[in-house]
């Protein structure tokens, strides 16, 4: 996608109006236009990138941070005790706007909404060999 056609990089660039709640030199976090719960708010870098790998260091330093600052603020402001936050990261994850957004979404006991683990409808049968083998795997890409 070409960056001018992004509905986020115009939200950043004012040509779309968004309800702000916070900006800095390298994010910026808005209310979502259909959001989940009463203050459900999205937090991006102000560049373009599509999913997370493409972002530098420092601004997913700065979207770590816009996250612990917010997700409070934002739980306080609506009366909640919890949040989950989350990133589609990917179109098979379910990202439908290919620019990088963390989900802030306060929850309540009786949202219904279930956790992060209810997204899948079980767990794949992997034994403990195949963990080690996964893990060191995983260690020695980083
Ligand atoms: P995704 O599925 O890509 O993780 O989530 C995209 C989110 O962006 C959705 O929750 C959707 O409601 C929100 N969204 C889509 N278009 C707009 C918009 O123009 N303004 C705002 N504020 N949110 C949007
Ligand atoms: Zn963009």
């Amino acid at each position: 996608m070409d960056e001018s056609d992004c509905i986020f990089c115009q939200i950043v660039d004012g040509e779309i109006p968004s309800h702000t709640v916070y900006e800095d030199d390298a994010v910026m976090a808005f209310l979502d236009a259909n959001p989940l719960a009463e203050g459900h708010t999205l937090i991006i870098p102000k560049d373009h990138y599509s999913t997370m790998d493409e972002m530098p260091d420092a601004v997913g330093a700065a979207i770590g941070r816009a996250l612990t600052q917010l997700a409070p603020v934002v739980e306080n402001s609506v009366g909640a005790n919890a949040s989950t936050i989350g990133i589609n990261n990917g179109e098979d994850a379910g990202q439908e706007i290919p620019h990088v957004h963390a989900h802030v979404i306060p929850r309540t006991p009786d949202d219904h909404g279930g956790s992060i683990h209810s997204i899948f409808g079980g767990t794949p049968e992997i034994g403990d060999d195949e963990l080690t083998e996964l893990a060191q795997d995983i260690e020695t890409r980083i």
